[in-house]
């Protein structure tokens, strides 16, 4: 267990710094009210956090993570009906990523059991797509990333009334992990 205590005191570590460099004012004013302007459907992939890669600070955003950015599970789709009912979100991006493991897993067949949503969204992307293309990774994640948008749209009546009324935009992106570098699709 020694090495579970690092993690802990890594943990604690870094929370300590965070503490004794953190805006009083801005935590102050942060623990009064949340008011993110974006929310994010991102990839639980340790190299794709959101408020790293689009530089936001504590407050900007409204983020949840699953494996494949996958919106299936419905504590997903509540937590963004949440942001879009009672955050005033103008936009929801889900952000897809180069290089994505739950992609992987999906066209190598991994049996991971509490997956099965995540591997059967995948699927549905990879159907989408002919020959070569089902073949690529990226390609499928990417293509993954607009079978969520739809998921959003189609599965949620509160997502899917705010975006036919214009008041929220759904966007997808991608992150490529080598560059840093984002592209809206
Ligand atoms: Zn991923």
């Amino acid at each position: 267990m020694d090495q579970a205590e690092d993690v802990k005191r890594r943990l604690m570590d870094g929370n300590g710094l965070f503490k004794s460099t953190a805006d009083p004012c801005m935590l102050s004013k942060l623990s009064k009210k949340q008011e993110p302007f974006v929310a994010i459907l991102a990839c639980s992939d340790s190299r794709v956090d959101p408020e790293k890669v689009f530089n936001l600070s504590l407050g900007s955003a409204f983020v949840v993570r699953t494996a494949g950015n996958c919106a299936s599970d419905p504590s997903v789709l509540g937590s963004l009906e949440y942001a879009t009912a009672h955050l005033g979100i103008k936009a929801i991006v889900v952000m897809g990523h180069t290089g994505c493991g739950a992609v992987k897993a999906s066209c190598e067949c991994c049996d991971v059991a509490n997956l099965k949503s995540v591997m059967a969204d995948i699927d549905v992307a990879k159907s989408t797509l002919k020959g070569l293309d089902a073949k690529d990774q990226d390609k499928v994640a990417e293509t993954n990333v607009r079978v969520q948008m739809r998921r959003l749209v189609d599965c949620s009546a509160v997502i899917g009334e705010a975006v036919r009324k214009e008041r929220l935009a759904v966007y997808g992106a991608m992150f490529d992990i080598q560059t840093g570098a984002v592209r809206f699709v």
